[in-house]
């Protein structure tokens, strides 16, 4: 009987966009105690747009624009679409690096430039007034990225990325179910915090390089079974570690292969859908 009672289960989840990819995942989803989310594209809808250019106008968006050309980054998507906007002829990028979790690096008319968050910034000579604007930004959820020729930041650029229509609704019906909800991104902490306090989660751990998210889970797994949701090509790791890895049917190929459930509809409500259903089917079976 269980395996038939797993496979009604499995069949009534997959025809509500819900797959989970067999029966240990749908018992693991059961006595989950911890949610963690990544920001980007799962709590976020993943479309970053540019707000606020601080700065040389003239001079930064167009080196923005060279420096991100060759990146695959959404931010980089944001900068790049505005340089269009703009009507911005962007100046071809030598030497181009793209440096995991922190920003990118190139040349540019010959000279060094580079665009990311503080963690690129350990080297560079920083204006206080710049500082102080950055973080009224991120306090206002906007991610800052800095702009840098030759050692000197000369301006940042302001990036919003919008929580979905659904992501608090999401979170407060797992809130409900009594499971404790955690944000894990490798963006600012300022701008984690204003996010997770739009859709209600509970708390954050910010500024996480992209090889340490897979051992965020494993702390997280020392109080309980730990349930990751993401989307991207560095939550691949955190989704195999999680005792239950939920991709967004949206994410990149190795997220959704990483996945022991993939959300076809891309809707955070899923999450809890799914976590409804192995109920069900677990009450079914004893
Ligand atoms: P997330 O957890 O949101 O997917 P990432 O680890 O991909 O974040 O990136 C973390 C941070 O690194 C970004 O918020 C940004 O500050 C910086 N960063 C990474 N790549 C780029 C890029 N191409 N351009 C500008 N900033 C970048
Ligand atoms: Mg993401």
């Amino acid at each position: 009987a269980t395996p038939t009672a797993l496979m009604v289960g499995t069949g009534r989840s997959a025809k509500m966009g819900i797959l989970i990819k067999n029966g240990e995942v749908l018992e693991a989803v059961n006595d989950v105690t911890t949610v963690v989310f990544d920001k980007t594209g799962t709590i976020t809808m993943g479309k970053p747009e540019v707000t606020d250019i601080v700065g040389d106008q003239s001079q930064i968006l167009p080196l923005a624009a060279s420096l991100e050309a060759n990146s695959e980054h959404p931010l980089a998507a944001a900068v790049l679409a505005k340089a269009k906007g703009e009507g911005i002829t962007v100046a071809p990028a030598a030497d181009f690096q793209a440096i995991e979790g922190k920003g990118v690096a190139a040349t540019v008319n010959g000279q060094t430039a580079f665009i990311g968050n503080d963690k690129l910034l350990a080297d560079h000579n920083m204006i206080d007034d710049l500082k102080q604007t950055a973080i009224k930004l991120q306090t206002a959820a906007k991610t800052v990225v800095y702009v840098g020729l030759d050692h000197q930041v000369i301006g940042l650029i302001a990036i919003q990325d919008a929580p979905k229509a659904t992501s608090k609704e999401a979170i407060a019906a797992l809130k409900q179910r009594g499971l404790k909800t955690v944000m894990l991104t490798g963006d600012n902490e300022r701008v984690a915090k204003a996010i997770a306090d739009q859709v209600g989660i509970d708390s954050v751990i910010a500024d996480v390089l992209p090889a340490d998210k897979a051992d965020h889970v494993k702390m997280l797994q020392q109080t309980g079974k730990v349930a990751f949701v993401g989307d991207g090509i560095n939550d691949a790791p955190a989704l195999t570690v999680a005792d239950v890895g939920i991709a967004m049917g949206s994410g990149t190929d190795i997220a959704i292969e990483s996945g022991g459930i993939v959300l076809v509809k891309n809707d955070l409500r899923d999450v809890d859908r799914a976590l409804a259903m192995s109920r069900k089917t677990f009450n079914r079976i004893k």
